[in-house]
């Protein structure tokens, strides 16, 4: 599924049909639903390939450029905004400004006029089906960005791959996460099957094994970590000693230059972390076990063994994190 995103956008809709879309000055902001995202393709050539386009085609396009349309809209505010303060305050940097301004309204031009085209044949066709969810908990899918349900702020994301469905079908989809303004005979009380809640819900469902599996892994007195698993607490144990002997060892390097020193301290960080994930993980199978205790324990013996290796180990020695 492809899902194209509007940001900031204050697009001037157009008037389709009694102006269902029109009217719809509102600020929309980016979201991804997820899915594989369609590349921003080169436009469709001519009028012919767009007159034989499917309404997905075209919305998944114009998704692409309102996006940009609503970009360079957004920048152009702040460059006003930016010259209006400068104006007030007599700062001398308006030149730059203004070129920028320029630049940015006669790319601004050249974007509402691939739109037309696109706006045109919607128009040609007497329109189509068109559905926007709004990005919230709880949100909803509307046919338009101008449902008096929302508010100017409601942030949408437009759904062009189901553009030109029978809205009868999408709906019945969408269950529960049809607006109910907008769809009255919306089925509210079947569950969402649009497929990005489809894989939210599975998601979900993945979360909740893993924590489950996670749960009867300590029940056995196991220990996991990420997706590894010590068979006993003594085993993970060993492992959290290892990860400081190796940040110990990578501390005790002499750097050879800057690149050498920052790589270093990269290493120990990553390390200490380790051990400190490792040893929590353990304070989930054994309840009231000490982290801080078996971390300072396996630091001293590391230190000491050093030591003993001829290492020279300074009596304050310590590792920021542990
Ligand atoms: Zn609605």
């Amino acid at each position: 599924m492809s899902t194209h995103q509007v940001r900031e956008k204050d697009i001037q809709g157009t008037s389709v049909n009694g102006g269902r879309f029109a009217a719809s000055r509102h600020a929309e902001s980016s979201i991804t639903l997820g899915g594989p995202a369609r590349p921003a393709s080169a436009h469709m050539g001519g009028m012919e390939k767009l007159t034989a386009s499917t309404p997905v085609d075209i919305d998944t396009e114009l998704a692409e450029l309102y996006y940009r349309q609503a970009k360079h809209a957004s920048r152009i505010g702040s460059l006003r905004a930016s010259m209006d303060r400068d104006a007030v305050w007599g700062r001398g940097r308006s030149a730059g400004l203004a070129e920028a301004l320029a630049n940015e309204e006669a790319t601004l031009r050249a974007v509402e006029e691939e739109i037309a085209p696109f706006d045109a044949e919607f128009r040609r066709r007497g329109g189509w089906s068109r559905f926007f969810m709004v990005m919230a908990n709880d949100g909803h899918l509307h046919k338009s960005r101008s449902c008096h349900s929302c508010t100017p702020k409601t942030v949408y994301a437009w759904m062009p791959e189901f553009s030109g469905e029978d809205e009868a079908g999408v709906v019945e989809m969408a269950g529960k996460d049809a607006c109910t303004f907008c769809f009255p005979t919306a089925p509210v009380h079947q569950p969402s099957m649009l497929p990005f809640r489809v894989a939210e819900r599975e998601e979900a469902q993945q979360r909740a094994a893993e924590r489950e599996a996670k749960r009867a892994a300590a029940l056995a007195g196991q220990v996991v970590v990420g997706d590894k698993v010590f068979k006993t607490v003594r085993g993970a144990e060993n492992e959290v000693g290892w990860q400081i002997e190796c940040a110990v060892g990578s501390s005790l390097v002499e750097p050879v230059n800057e690149d050498h020193r920052a790589q270093l301290a990269r290493n120990v960080a990553q390390d200490v972390a380790k051990a400190r994930s490792i040893a929590e993980s353990i304070a989930q199978t054994v309840p009231g076990y000490d982290i801080d205790g078996l971390l300072a324990k396996k630091l001293a013996a590391k230190v000491k063994m050093y030591r003993k290796y001829g290492r020279d180990v300074p009596a304050d020695y310590s590792l920021e994190g542990l």
